[in-house]
């Protein structure tokens, strides 16, 4: 395929280098034990991800077990409220476990399968990680254990029985903000422990080379099924692409096939949690400086020392200083903004879909959802409200009750 001048000097493809690089972000940093591991990860990905037998196996479970295609559902009486006319909902809320993450759980259970792994290991946050791995372990016959702090397992008690009505260990972590970050710690010292039969399925588009892209392939799904339904729906392709970014899977799965469209305009959504003017967000990409963590460079929280900063979001998964390398190269190559949607305006977009659509998204979603307000009046004054959007509903809120609870439960709807 030849590019023109132009892409060319956008930089984006095909990313990232042989390191593991996208533009100065990503990378490998970590201890010189875990080198092999990684590398015996990137030659059996190279492998398989071109191997007919184990897509064709991939492709059997997301079709029959995840439920994929998830549907592409016009919202028609939100879409009227807001002034957009022709807003779609990409439903991953719909899939098996309740959203995007089973997409790339089901792959890198099915990757260490085939490799003659015996285990799996996982962090999580808000839980949906943690379930979704468990469900794959299951699935595939494979032992698992989850880490998760203490603070994220009272946030999300369902999440933890779930895990455990999977059969998986899910062993409390008492150190640090006893949130993700520190969950993530401590996965990646027991993999350094426990190497040979045991695969760490990293969550979303983080850590060390080559999980960035790995996972962002496992989620392309997302975005080619939205490529192929706005072709037949709409005869073309889509103008914005919304979605939320918490390490940024469930966002890059869905820009992922539109980056080379150049006029396709890519939106991610950060957690405003109460305003950017404090340090009570998680805006990585709007408020952090480049800076490692979890093995990869990339736009990061810090305080004044450099030390990873305590960030705060209503939503678990979205409650995490870092992003994921692409983003960052993303953002400083301007071909993807970043916004962000604070903890009340997640709220009131949760309530505003439930009321108009009948669906309760993650609050997670929300907070994408929560910037179709500014959207929808930016494309407005530029003439574009008739163009169409697609909005990543990334999960569903279900595993939120208790949070909706704490907030005012169902008494919002009629503020
Ligand atoms: C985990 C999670 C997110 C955030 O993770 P990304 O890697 O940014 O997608 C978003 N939505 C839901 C429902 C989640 O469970």
């Amino acid at each position: 395929m030849v590019l023109s001048k132009e892409k060319k000097a956008l930089d984006l493809s095909p990313f990232p280098d042989g390191s593991g690089y996208y533009g100065m972000f990503g990378g490998r940093f970590v201890p010189e034990t875990l080198m092999p591991a990684l590398e015996e990860l990137e030659q059996a990905y190279m492998h398989f991800q071109n191997d007919q037998a184990f897509q064709a196996e991939l492709q059997f479970y997301l079709e029959h077990y995840v439920g994929r295609p998830t549907p592409l559902y016009q919202a028609a009486r939100l879409g009227e409220v807001l002034g957009l006319p022709r807003l779609y909902l990409k439903r991953e809320d719909l899939n098996h476990t309740g959203s995007h993450k089973m997409n790339n759980a089901l792959g890198q259970a099915l990757l260490a399968k085939h490799m003659g792994k015996q285990r799996l290991i996982a962090e999580t946050g808000a839980g949906q990680h943690g379930v979704a791995v468990a469900t794959a372990a299951a699935l595939l016959g494979l032992a698992c254990t989850v880490f998760m702090g203490e603070e994220d397992m009272s946030r999300q008690e369902p999440n933890v029985l779930r895990m455990q009505l999977l059969q998986a260990e899910v062993r409390p972590v008492h150190s640090g903000s006893k949130t993700l970050k520190d969950a993530t710690n401590e996965a990646l010292r027991e993999w350094i422990a426990v190497l040979e039969h045991t695969h760490y399925v990293i969550g979303s588009v983080v850590g060390p080379h080559p999980y960035p892209r790995m996972v962002r392939d496992f989620q392309s799904i997302i975005g080619q099924e939205v490529s192929a339904q706005v072709r037949e729906r709409e005869g073309g392709i889509p103008s914005y692409l919304v979605a939320c970014i918490g390490g940024g899977s469930n966002a890059l799965g869905l820009f992922a096939p539109f980056v080379q469209e150049k006029e396709v305009q890519l939106i991610g959504v950060e957690a405003g949690g109460r305003g950017l003017e404090g340090n009570q967000h998680a805006a990585s990409l709007q408020r952090g400086r480049p800076g490692v963590l979890h093995g990869a460079l990339s736009y990061l929280l810090q305080d004044q020392e450099g030390q990873v900063a305590s960030v705060h979001s209503i939503s678990a998964g979205l409650d995490y200083p870092g992003v994921g390398p692409e983003h960052s190269h993303l953002k400083m190559s301007k071909r993807a903004r970043y916004v962000s949607a604070t903890d009340t305006e997640a709220l009131e977009a949760f309530h505003l879909l439930a009321g108009k659509e009948g669906i309760l998204p993650a609050l997670e979603s929300a907070h994408a959802l929560a910037y179709l307000h500014p959207l929808a009046a930016e494309m407005k004054s530029a003439g574009r409200q008739g163009e169409v959007v697609v909005l990543n509903l990334s999960g569903r809120g279900d595993k939120d009750l208790s949070v909706l609870m704490q907030h005012g439960g169902v008494g919002r709807a009629s503020e």
